[in-house]
């Protein structure tokens, strides 16, 4: 059973101050270097907005001192929230700890801490949220410092989701830099399944949307945590979690390569009829071999993929474990 998702009113400590209008969260994995110069950056902006606001960092198991920082700015400035998690439990993840205890009563942020995702957007974002939609999203225009492979790569895999993803819709060039409305953060905070890919759970939820276009920085400093094989991991996590259309592929392959292998044999059959059998067939034989081999492991692997989801899923642990929890005042 998956643990029910803490409401805003069940989430902070009692008797704790009157929840603010907003919430941003912030998942942050060793980013002692940019996260002084973020929160200054963001509290212009957030001072600017005329609302009541809160900032959620959670640290996601740094090695660096980024939780240090973080209690710093939090002595110094009420509007700090620190979530922290007991080890590192990935972006998603930390993503979901932060949203479980945003107490922004009307709705959420959504940035990452490296300052690719402009605070100065936020404006945009509440303005685009005040014309009535639910979900303003920030969809880049400009992958500046992304290399030329990295942005074919993540056409692809736009590409390939939107073909296989069916009913749900994945914006293109959107990350998780958004704003959620309080219902629309309410939905989304059921779904507990232990996959994760925020970007896909987002759009499942649904409501009224809107893509709110924006200059995707560089990273300001540090190093992105991602490498080839975790967007490789990522793209299988997300269409995995979204589709169960490669299951289908073994029916298709294997209608074809029966269909094949029939129209093999009857041209077998006429030809040992009409001129006899010469017996020649070994290297059509191991190539028919190896080809069908692969075939059943490649669908092997993809029917392993799932089954791997299935049984992280039915263990039904708990997304993260908190190490501490100090909420803004
Ligand atoms: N992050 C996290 N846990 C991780 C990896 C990353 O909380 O295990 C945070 C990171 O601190 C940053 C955001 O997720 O705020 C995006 O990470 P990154 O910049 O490395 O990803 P990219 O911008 O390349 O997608
Ligand atoms: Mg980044």
């Amino acid at each position: 059973m998956p643990e029910p998702a803490p409401t805003a009113a069940a989430g902070p400590v009692a008797g704790a101050s009157p929840p603010p209008a907003l919430s941003v969260v912030v998942p942050c994995y060793n980013e002692e270097e940019v996260l002084p110069e973020f929160h200054r950056r963001l509290s212009a902006v957030m001072e600017g907005t005329g609302l009541t606001w809160e900032v959620v960092y959670v640290n996601d198991g740094s090695e660096d001192r980024s939780l240090d920082v973080m209690l710093r700015l939090r002595a110094a400035d009420p509007h700090v929230a620190v979530v922290n998690l007991s080890r590192n439990f990935g972006k998603e993840i930390a993503l979901t700890a932060g949203l479980d205890h945003a107490r922004g009563a009307e709705a959420v942020v959504v940035i990452d801490a490296d300052l690719q995702d402009p605070p100065e957007v936020i404006p945009q974002l509440i303005a685009t949220w005040r014309e009535g939609y639910d979900i303003a999203y920030a969809q880049r225009t400009a992958r500046h410092g992304e290399g030329l492979i990295k942005r074919a790569t993540a056409a692809a895999f736009y590409r390939l989701m939107q073909g296989l993803g069916g009913r749900v819709k994945l914006p293109k060039d959107t990350g998780d830099f958004r704003l959620m409305s309080r219902r629309s953060l309410d939905a989304l905070l059921k779904l507990r399944e232990h996959h994760r890919f925020m970007k896909g759970l987002f759009a499942w939820v649904g409501f009224p949307s809107k893509a709110v276009p924006y200059e995707r920085a560089p990273r300001a400093a540090g190093s992105t945590k991602w490498n080839w094989w975790k967007l490789w991991n990522l793209s299988l996590e997300g269409i995995t979690s979204f589709t169960v259309g490669p299951l289908k592929i073994a029916t298709y392959v294997g209608v074809v390569v029966a269909f094949l292998a029939g129209i093999f044999l009857a041209q077998l059959l006429l030809r040992t009829i009409l001129f006899g059998n010469p017996v020649a067939g070994y290297p059509s034989l191991m190539a028919v071999v190896l080809f069908l081999g692969g075939v059943q492991m490649m669908m092997l692997g993809i029917i392993g993929e799932y089954l791997g989801r299935i049984f992280n899923e039915t263990k039904g642990r708990p997304l993260y474990i908190v190490e501490r929890h100090l909420p803004s005042r």
